[in-house]
C-alpha cells in the first residue's frame, strides 16, 4: 500500500483545495503558481492533523521523514542549510485551516536558530543586534507556543533589561543586552520545564508542528468555532505552513507590512495598508511602533511601491476578489507571505461588487454571491459608530435592528406628547401592550425589561422598522414613579440613552451613530438580484406608511396586512372595546358601524399605495381580550378609586371635627376646607365616582369573562369570526367597498382576503358564503364587478393535513410559520425561548432556534406535503409564507427550493429577501444533481 502523502511543496499543492491545504496554504500555492515572489516552502495537510488526533495526539508515521525530505529541497533551492552557522536556513511555522480564524491558532517565526547559528548569523550580517533579537523572539515564541510556558517571566526579563539599559523601545536594545536576554530566557525554560530549549532545528520543527496541530483543539480555537458556527464540514483540522523566513528587519532597505488591494473601509480602488521599515511582521500586529500608510512608500521605497501596485492587480485578476496580503521587503527585495479574501465593511463590499463587475473582474452572479445578508442588513439601519469607544449600561435581547438615542419616557402618552413637540424619545417599559401603540409612533426606539423576540414590543417595532431591545432584565423599571435603576445607576424621565437594536446594548447618553446607506451601489446590486431570482418578495405591512416603505424597498406586494393593528390605533381602541363589551347584538352592531368607515379608509389607502400589486388583507386574528386592559391594571384602578372615594368622605367630616375641638388656631382653616368641599360636592352630585367605579367593574367582569386559559389556542382567528359574524362581515364589506371605490377611480388594485387559523374547509366555506352575499350587495351598490382572491393562512397542523380540501375553496395558501412552528413542536415560543431553547441549542438537541430559522425537517416537511396536496386538487393554487421566517436568509433559500411563489417579510427585510432569493437561485443552478439525493443536503426534508 502506498503511504499517504502529507507534505506538499508550494508548487505541488492544489491552491483550490482549501479543505486540504487550509486557506493560507492554498493561497501560498496559488501565488507560487502564478509567479508571485513567495519564499519557498511547503504545506502539511489537514489530513495529517486529523490523523494526529486519531492517533491520540501523535504525529502520523512517516510525516517527519517527509518533512526532512522537504527541508532538504528547501536547502537545495535556497542554498541555505538548517543549523549551518555560515549560511543558515530559517523557517516560519504557521497554522491555517479552511476557514480563516484570525489569531486563534499559533505561529512560530525564526525557527532554525540555536546557540551556534546565532553567532554565525551575527557574523554574516555583521549585525549582532539583529541576530540576537531574532533569537530572543524565537525562544520566547517557542517557549510559549510550543512548550506551553506563560509569557510573564519573559516579559519581566525584557522589561528589566530595558530599564537597566535605559531603552524605551525594543529596537534600542544593544546586542550585548540581547545576548543576556537570550540566556535568561533559556534559563527560564530550564527552570520551569526541566528541559533545555531544543538546539536541533529539526527537533524544533517537530515540536512546532505538534504545537500547531495541538492549537486546533485549544480553548481559543474551539470557542471561536463554536461562536461562529464553524462545523467540521467547513473546516476539519489545521494545515501547517512551513515557509523560508525573510527578514524585514535587516536595515533601512527592509520593511514589512499588510495591504489590501482596495480600501476595505470605502471600497475605493486604491492600494491600502500599512508598513514599518526595519521591522518584523509581529511588530506591525503588536502595535509597538506606529506603522505608516502604504502610500508613503511611494516616496520612501518607490521601486517596491511600484511592485506592490503590480502585485495588487495580479492578485485581483487571479482571485477575482479583494485580497488582504502580507509582504516583507528584505534588503530591497519584495516577498509576499500570505493572501486571503479581504474582509470589508458592508459599504465597501457593495461598492467593490459594482466596480468589479464594471471592471469585468466579477460576473453579476459572482458579485451577488459575495454579499452576505448580514452585510446588507448593516446598510439598511442606522448603527453605532464603530469608532465610538463606549461601554453598555446593560444588554437585553436584540429585537429590531437600528440604533437611536433619545430621552427616556416611561409611558406611551408622554412618548406621544414629547414626540409631537419634536423631542427624541425612547419608550421604556416593563412590557408594552396594544394600547401603547400611539407611543410607538412617536418614539425613536423601544426598550422593555421583559419579553422575548415575539413580545408585542418586538413584533410591532420590527414592523415599523424601529430599533428595539426587549427582555433587558438588568433594568428595573418603576413605571409609576417614572424611574429605573440599572446596575446601581438611576435613570429618570428625560435622561438620554442610546439603544442598539442590533446588539441589544443600551448606553448612557448619546452615542454617535452612522446613517444607513441605501445608495446607488446597493440599488444596482438589488436590481441584479431581481433579474436573477424566481421567488417573489412581498412585505408584511399594516399601514399605508409601511406599504409605501415596502414598495420603496422593492416589495412586489403585501403578503400580510394584519387588520388588528388598525384596531389598535388610539382613535379605534375605545370603539373596539365597545364592540367587545357590548351586551346585545344591537350594541355590538352600533360599534361595528362606527368601525366600518375607518377600516374602509385604511384599506383604500393601502390598496392605492400598492397600485398594480397584490395586497393580502387578513381578517381579524388575535383573541379579543388583547384589546382590553389587563385584570391587574383594572383591579388596581378600582382600588384607587375606592380609596379616593373614602378619602373624600373623610374630608367631609373635618369641619365638624374642628368645631368640637376647642382650639381657636384650628378655626381659621374651617372656611377654606368648606370651600374645597363645596367644589368637591360637584363630583359627588354628578356621581362621578360611582359611575366610574361601575364602568370599571363592568369592564373587569367582561375581561374576566373573555379571559382564557390558553388564549393563543383559544378563541381567535376564524373561530372568533364564526362566533361574531358581524366583525368579519364588516371587514369584508370594508375591503370590497374600498376596492369598488378605487376601481371607480381607475386605480388598478389586486385585493386578496385571507382567513387566519383555519383548520377545516367548513370554516372557509362559511366565510366564503358571507363574502358572496356581501359581494352581491357591494356590486349592486356600485354597479361594478369587484374581483379579488380568497385564501387561507396555513398555521394549524390540521390545515396541512386537509390541504387538498382547503385548496378546493381557495386561490392561495400563506404559511403562517410563527404559529405553525409552535403547533408543530407544541412549544409556546415565549416560554421555549426563555426556559429551555438556549439549553437545547447548547446541547445541540436542536441546532437552531426554530422560531428564527425555519425547521426544515419538521415544519418544512409539513409545508412540502401541504403544497403537494394543495396543488394536486387546485393546480392554480398560489403559495407563499408570511411568518417571520420569510425574512430569514436560510429559510428564504429553503422556500425557494420548495417552489413557493413568494415570501413575505417585514418591509425592512425586503432587500435581504431579494438578495437571498437571488442567491438561492444561483446556488441551485450551480448545485450538483446528485446532491439533492444526499441525506446531508440541508434542504432535503425527507432525510
Ligand atoms: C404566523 O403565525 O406566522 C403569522 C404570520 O401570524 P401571526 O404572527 O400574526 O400570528
Ligand atoms: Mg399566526
Amino acid at each position: 500500500m502506498k503511504a499517504t502523502k502529507y507534505v506538499y511543496s508550494f508548487e505541488e499543492a492544489d491552491g483550490r483545495n482549501k479543505q486540504r491545504f487550509g486557506g493560507k496554504g492554498a493561497g501560498l500555492a496559488e501565488m507560487t503558481r502564478i509567479g508571485l515572489p513567495v519564499p519557498p516552502g511547503f504545506v502539511i495537510t489537514t489530513e495529517a492533523c486529523q490523523e494526529y488526533y486519531a492517533n491520540g495526539r501523535k504525529l502520523p508515521k512517516g510525516l517527519m521523514r517527509e518533512v526532512e525530505e522537504h527541508i532538504k529541497r528547501l536547502e537545495k533551492k535556497t542554498g541555505k542549510f538548517f543549523g549551518k552557522p555560515e549560511s543558515p536556513l530559517f523557517v516560519s511555522v504557521r497554522s491555517g485551516s479552511a476557514i480563516s480564524m484570525p489569531g486563534m491558532m499559533d505561529t512560530i517565526l525564526n525557527l532554525g536558530l540555536n546557540d551556534g547559528v546565532v553567532q554565525g548569523l551575527a557574523k554574516a550580517t555583521q549585525n549582532g543586534r539583529f541576530a540576537y533579537d531574532a533569537y530572543r523572539r524565537l525562544i520566547q515564541l517557542f517557549g510559549k507556543v510550543a512548550m506551553g510556558l506563560d509569557d510573564t517571566d519573559f516579559d519581566v526579563i525584557l522589561r528589566e533589561a530595558k530599564k537597566r539599559s535605559g531603552a524605551k523601545l525594543d529596537t534600542e536594545l544593544q546586542s550585548k543586552t540581547l545576548v543576556g536576554i537570550c540566556q535568561d530566557y533559556k534559563r527560564v525554560i530550564k527552570k520551569e520545564l526541566g528541559r533545555e530549549f531544543p538546539q536541533n532545528p529539526l527537533k524544533q520543527l517537530e515540536i512546532a508542528i505538534e504545537a500547531v496541530f495541538g492549537s486546533w483543539m485549544g480553548k481559543r480555537a474551539v470557542d471561536y468555532r463554536k461562536e461562529f458556527k464553524i462545523t467540521p464540514d467547513m473546516a476539519n483540522g489545521t494545515a501547517v505552513n512551513v515557509c523560508t523566513m525573510v527578514f524585514g528587519n535587516m536595515g533601512s532597505d527592509s520593511a514589512t507590512g499588510v495591504a489590501f488591494t482596495r480600501d476595505p473601509g470605502t471600497g475605493e480602488n486604491v492600494l491600502f495598508g500599512e508598513y514599518l521599515v526595519n521591522a518584523q511582521g509581529e511588530d506591525v500586529v503588536a502595535g509597538i511602533r506606529t506603522p505608516k500608510p502604504v502610500l508613503q512608500m511611494k516616496d520612501e521605497m518607490p521601486e517596491q511601491y511600484k511592485e506592490l501596485e503590480k502585485v495588487r492587480h495580479i492578485l485581483e485578476k487571479h482571485f477575482h476578489e479583494v485580497q488582504d496580503f502580507e509582504f516583507t521587503i528584505e534588503r530591497g527585495k519584495l516577498y509576499i507571505l500570505q493572501t486571503r479574501n479581504g474582509k470589508m465593511n458592508a459599504a465597501a463590499l457593495v461598492k467593490t461588487s459594482r466596480d468589479m463587475v464594471k471592471e469585468k473582474l466579477l460576473t453579476k452572479e459572482e458579485a451577488l454571491l459575495r454579499i452576505t445578508p448580514d452585510h446588507l442588513e448593516q446598510l439598511l439601519h442606522r448603527r453605532i459608530d464603530q469608532k465610538a469607544e463606549v461601554k453598555p449600561l446593560a444588554q437585553g435581547i436584540p429585537a429590531s435592528p437600528g440604533a437611536a438615542h433619545g430621552k427616556v419616557v416611561f409611558d406611551a402618552d408622554q412618548a406621544e406628547r414629547r414626540g409631537m413637540l419634536g423631542e427624541n424619545v425612547i419608550l421604556v417599559r416593563e412590557e408594552t401592550k396594544p394600547e401603547d401603540i400611539h407611543g410607538f409612533f412617536r418614539a425613536r426606539a423601544i426598550l422593555t425589561s421583559r419579553g422575548g423576540k415575539t413580545s408585542h414590543a418586538a413584533v410591532v417595532a420590527r414592523g415599523m422598522g424601529k430599533p428595539c431591545v426587549v427582555g433587558c432584565e438588568e433594568i428595573a423599571i418603576d413605571e409609576r414613579n417614572k424611574m429605573a435603576t440599572v446596575n446601581g445607576h438611576r435613570l429618570v424621565e428625560g435622561d438620554v440613552i442610546t439603544v442598539d437594536g442590533a446588539t441589544g446594548c443600551v448606553y448612557e447618553g448619546e452615542v454617535p451613530t452612522v446613517e444607513p446607506e441605501f445608495g446607488p451601489d446597493l440599488k444596482t446590486t438589488l436590481k441584479w438580484a431581481d433579474e436573477v431570482r424566481t421567488l417573489g418578495v412581498r412585505a408584511n405591512a399594516d399601514t399605508h406608511k409601511d406599504a409605501a416603505m415596502a414598495r420603496k424597498l422593492g416589495a412586489e406586494g403585501i403578503g400580510l396586512c394584519r387588520t388588528e393593528r388598525m384596531f389598535n390605533a388610539a382613535d379605534r381602541l375605545p370603539i373596539v372595546r365597545e364592540m367587545i363589551l357590548a351586551d346585545t347584538a344591537k350594541e355590538r352592531q352600533e360599534a361595528i358601524d362606527k368601525l366600518l368607515p375607518m377600516q374602509k379608509s385604511d384599506f383604500k389607502k393601502i390598496l392605492s399605495r400598492m397600485q398594480g400589486l397584490p395586497v393580502t388583507i387578513r381578517l381579524l386574528d388575535p383573541p379579543l381580550h388583547e384589546f382590553l386592559p389587563s385584570v391587574e391594571s383594572l383591579v388596581w384602578e378600582i382600588e384607587r378609586l375606592r380609596e379616593v372615594k373614602k378619602s373624600l368622605q373623610q374630608i367631609e367630616t373635618i369641619p365638624d371635627s374642628f368645631k368640637v375641638i376647642i382650639e381657636p388656631t384650628l378655626q381659621k382653616y374651617v372656611p377654606p376646607i368648606k370651600h374645597v368641599l363645596g367644589e368637591l360636592s360637584q363630583i359627588k352630585e354628578k356621581e362621578l365616582f360611582d359611575e366610574l367605579l361601575q364602568k370599571k367593574e363592568d369592564i373587569l367582569r367582561k375581561v374576566r369573562e373573555t379571559s382564557e386559559v390558553n388564549p393563543m389556542l383559544g378563541h381567535r382567528g376564524v373561530r372568533l369570526g364564526i362566533k361574531y359574524p358581524e366583525i368579519y362581515k364588516m371587514q369584508i364589506q370594508a375591503v370590497l367597498e374600498a376596492s369598488a371605490e378605487l376601481i371607480k377611480e381607475g386605480i388598478d388594485i389586486l385585493p386578496e382576503i385571507m382567513v387566519p387559523q383555519v383548520c377545516t374547509a367548513q370554516e372557509l366555506k362559511q366565510v366564503h358564503k358571507w363574502m358572496d352575499e356581501i359581494r352581491g350587495i357591494v356590486e349592486k351598490k356600485y354597479g361594478i364587478c369587484v374581483l379579488f382572491q380568497f385564501g387561507t393562512m396555513i398555521e394549524v397542523v390540521r390545515a396541512c393535513m386537509r390541504a387538498g380540501k382547503l385548496a378546493e375553496v381557495t386561490n392561495f395558501f400563506s404559511f403562517g410559520t410563527n404559529d405553525l412552528t409552535q403547533a408543530t413542536f407544541s412549544f409556546s415560543r415565549e416560554d421555549a425561548e426563555k426556559k429551555f431553547l438556549p439549553l437545547y441549542n447548547e446541547m445541540q438537541i436542536l441546532m437552531d432556534n426554530p422560531f428564527e430559522i425555519l425547521d426544515i425537517k419538521g415544519v418544512g416537511r409539513l409545508m412540502k406535503i401541504t403544497m403537494e396536496w394543495g396543488k394536486r386538487s387546485n393546480p392554480k393554487l398560489k403559495v407563499g409564507i408570511c411568518g417571520e421566517h420569510g425574512g430569514n436568509p436560510r429559510s428564504v433559500e429553503f422556500c425557494h427550493t420548495l417552489g413557493l411563489d413568494y415570501v413575505s417579510c417585514s418591509p425592512y427585510r425586503v432587500p435581504v429577501a431579494r438578495l437571498t432569493a437571488a442567491q438561492a437561485k444561483l446556488r441551485e443552478t450551480r448545485r450538483d444533481k446528485t446532491e439533492l439525493e444526499d441525506p446531508d443536503y440541508p434542504f432535503n426534508v425527507f432525510f
